[in-house]
């Protein structure tokens, strides 16, 4: 007899469907292992560019491919694999953690039964725009990225503001001309 699954799949208020905690638990608990396909670097490249390609003719920007070790990558798109329904969150309540070439979805606090299961996918700067994050939490950064790169998100995302309010600005002065010289032509 195996043990009761810690975890149920459903939809879910963060993105399509989700995973969600069956039983309250502590810390550190091992909840579900992330399975999937390995794959050579090379093949996770390939891949990784045919999603891109998918994504843009669909707007389906799902990845599913994990890093493992610096030759592997684990695809976790096909097949039975429930761990890939877990949403990210900026604030999440689980953690991934790779052990001997398998890759663990632990809880990293005490979580309660109901509770969506979340944890940070740890995405690369370099795509930040395509992985906007709705995860709702406070500390939301507004994209999908590793924790490690939000100062330097924050710092893109400032500029990123300012430029808009400049261009703003441009175009309320551009908008505003026509109106003054009216003003004036009514004077007259
Ligand atoms: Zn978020």
């Amino acid at each position: 007899m195996s043990a009761p699954l810690l975890y149920e799949v459903r939809e879910s208020e963060i993105h399509n469907t989700g995973i969600f905690a069956a039983a309250d638990m502590e810390p550190n608990t091992r909840i579900v292992e992330y399975v999937g396909e390995k794959i050579t670097k090379k093949e996770s490249a390939r891949r990784g560019i045919e999603l891109m390609e998918k994504a843009k003719e669909t707007g389906d920007a799902a990845v599913y491919i994990f890093t493992l070790n610096k030759r592997y990558d684990l695809d976790g798109a096909k097949g039975e694999n429930p761990a890939r329904y877990i949403n990210h969150s900026c604030d999440p309540n689980c953690e991934a953690f790779i052990e001997r070439g398998r890759i663990f979805i632990y809880s990293k606090k005490a979580i309660k039964k109901g509770d969506e299961l979340t944890y940070n996918y740890g995405f690369d700067l370099d795509t930040w725009e395509d992985h906007p994050c709705l995860c709702g939490s406070e500390n939301c950064v507004g994209f999908i990225v590793d924790e490690s790169h939000w100062p330097k998100l924050r710092r893109i995302l400032k500029r990123h503001a300012a430029s808009r309010q400049k261009w703003l600005e441009g175009e309320a002065a551009k908008a505003a001309k026509p109106v003054k010289k009216a003003r004036k032509a009514a004077k007259i």
